[in-house]
């Protein structure tokens, strides 16, 4: 039976348009990880029309798309504008993976030319370069002060660049925001922007505790969660950091 009253809402917004390369295993990582601590969790698919409450969620979970997908996901959203950024502001934990990342920036400049409006909810914009950058990639971010590994992998036509709000994290290997300044995605409040498909949260089991704590805390509920047993996750993220450096250096 799940702990007490602890029940966690993850909201995938927009499966029908913004789910590529197996995004939707962030939400099952989520759900797994709080269902093996015992921590009740619901998940809910807000399609194309459909209406969705913010405020009652825990974790809000945007994948990447196609142009078409992120189009339409675009006019979608400019309707949720408001209360989403408020939202945002109380501190609802957000990630954001390629597409749905762009999204939450200021504008995404298409390979033709065209420009999808975001958000505004980051200081960032974006746009289309000639070639795609795809390929295994390593960064390096920071939890609670500490270096953590993040690995993934990356597909994107977008170079993004980052105004006032931060970087996720810094890249050891790959391409990442723009191919030039070594930042990889954006980090603000409890939004966690980044071109990492692979999907990110399975691979770096660190990062995805992290959201779950930070979901806790928002709810003033008791955040310390008993580990779990992620040592091959570990080790398969040291091993494609050490393939993609000597890669880099050869
Ligand atoms: N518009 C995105 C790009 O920069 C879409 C890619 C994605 O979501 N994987 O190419």
């Amino acid at each position: 039976m799940p702990k007490g009253k602890m029940l966690l809402k993850v909201c995938h917004l927009y499966p029908d348009l913004l789910n590529l390369y197996g995004d939707q295993g962030n939400v099952l990582a989520l759900v797994r990880r709080l269902q093996w601590r015992n921590i009740g969790v619901e998940v809910r698919r807000v399609n194309q029309g459909d209406t969705v409450d913010f405020r009652g969620m825990d974790v809000l979970f945007l994948g990447g798309g196609s142009s078409r997908g992120q189009d339409l996901a675009a006019g979608e959203l400019k309707e949720q504008r408001e209360p989403l950024r408020a939202t945002v502001e109380e501190g609802l934990v957000v990630l954001a993976i390629c597409g749905g990342y762009e999204l939450l920036g200021h504008y995404y400049r298409n390979p033709e030319g065209r420009i999808i409006p975001g958000l505004g909810l980051l200081d960032f914009y974006t746009e289309a370069g000639p070639e795609r950058l795809v390929g295994d990639i390593a960064v390096e971010m920071t939890i609670y002060g500490k270096p953590v590994l993040v690995t993934g992998f990356e597909n994107h036509a977008g170079r993004t660049f980052l105004g006032r709000t931060n970087p996720m994290g810094r890249v050891l290997a790959g391409y990442g925001n723009n191919g030039q300044d070594s930042t990889e995605g954006a980090r603000y409040k409890n939004v966690f922007c980044s071109y990492l498909h692979g999907p990110i949260l399975p691979k770096n089991p660190r990062l995805a505790d992290h959201l779950i704590r930070l979901a806790l805390q928002r709810r003033s509920l008791p955040s310390r969660l008993t580990p779990l047993d992620d040592h091959l996750e570990a080790l398969a993220g040291k091993v494609i950091l050490k393939r993609l450096l000597r890669h880099k250096k050869a």
